[in-house]
């Protein structure tokens, strides 16, 4: 059985990259710097930075 490749989804993403009406947008948790004010990588972005959000709909 062939396992397709996955993105690796950070806690905060809310979509996978490529979902239709999905959006990169700078993560809340550390306003996009990708760390936190101790100077831990973001738990939420993976340190990126970034997270996905679902936009439009609901
Ligand atoms: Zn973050």
């Amino acid at each position: 059985m062939v396992k397709p490749t996955e993105p690796v989804l950070n806690p905060g993403d809310e979509a996978k990259p490529g979902t239709p009406g999905a959006a990169e947008d700078i993560c809340d948790t550390c306003s996009g710097s990708g760390k936190l004010a101790n100077g831990k990588p973001c738990p939420e972005c993976g340190g990126s930075g970034r997270v996905m959000r679902g936009i439009g709909g609901g």
